[in-house]
């Protein structure tokens, strides 16, 4: 369908980043988005997961920087969206279910938190966009890997409306659990992101602020197209 409000032609080419803490709606907005822009989308928490799956599966303790920073320079860790569906593959594996257990969300902030750990994803994530024309949401991803982004977005909600989202994400995958645990969860996984030395999550001086506490899926992507057509 031709998008009449929006000139795609003049759009081509620009990089897109949005950080916010977990079950504030960026995955499902940025990839709506990217679908929209024919954009490239970028999930660089599922890089951060896939390596975290991966060094579980062969017993490296989260807490082992060395060994988890080697690992990550030396993984390959690959996209393709197909029907909507972000599949990722680490080593030519798909690992696109596995890397959402509650196993892995409970180690990857510690995981994430290696400074050899982030410099080597850091360095992936901007070769992925070093051609533009890319939507790439996270949490460092408008302060540290595009830091030149042409339009950054910072999404946030209330704590019970992620907690309640991310509920209804995991009975959708079968895995049972109650609201009380994800409140918990992602106010634990919040003030590590926040709290650690290095890349911490933080609101970049130049990111507009989204809060969709109160807004559809559809209303978020609506609200960064307008803010596209302001900003980029
Ligand atoms: O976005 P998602 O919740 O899948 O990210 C999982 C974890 O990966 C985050 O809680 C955070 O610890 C880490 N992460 C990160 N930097 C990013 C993206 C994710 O540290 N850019």
């Amino acid at each position: 369908m031709e998008d009449k409000v929006l000139n795609l032609s003049r759009l081509k080419g620009k990089i897109i980043a949005i950080d916010g803490p977990a079950g504030s709606g960026k995955s499902t907005t940025a990839k709506a988005l990217a679908a929209r822009l024919g954009y490239q989308y970028l999930d660089t928490g599922a890089m951060y997961r896939a390596l975290t799956w991966f060094a579980l599966q062969r017993e490296i303790a989260p807490s082992d920087g060395a060994k988890l920073t080697a690992l990550a320079s030396s993984l390959a860790i690959e996209f393709k969206t197909e029907s909507k569906i972000n599949h990722v593959y680490i080593n030519g594996q798909e690992v696109t279910d596995e890397i959402r257990t509650p196993e892995v969300t409970q180690h990857v902030s510690e995981v994430a938190a290696h400074k050899g750990v982030r410099k080597a994803m850091v360095e992936k994530q901007a070769e992925l966009g070093k051609d533009g024309s890319i939507v790439a949401e996270g949490r460092d991803t408008t302060t540290v890997v595009f830091p030149h982004a042409d339009l950054k977005v910072y999404l946030d909600a209330s704590v019970a409306e992620r907690a309640q989202r991310r509920l209804l994400d995991l009975a959708r995958m079968g895995v049972s659990t109650t609201l009380e645990e994800q409140e918990a969860d992602i106010t634990r996984r919040d003030s590590f992101d926040s709290g650690r030395e290095h890349s911490p999550l933080t609101r970049a001086k130049d990111a507009v602020v989204v809060d969709t506490t109160q807004l559809t899926i559809e209303d978020q992507i609506e609200r960064i197209i307008e803010l596209l057509k302001t900003y980029a």
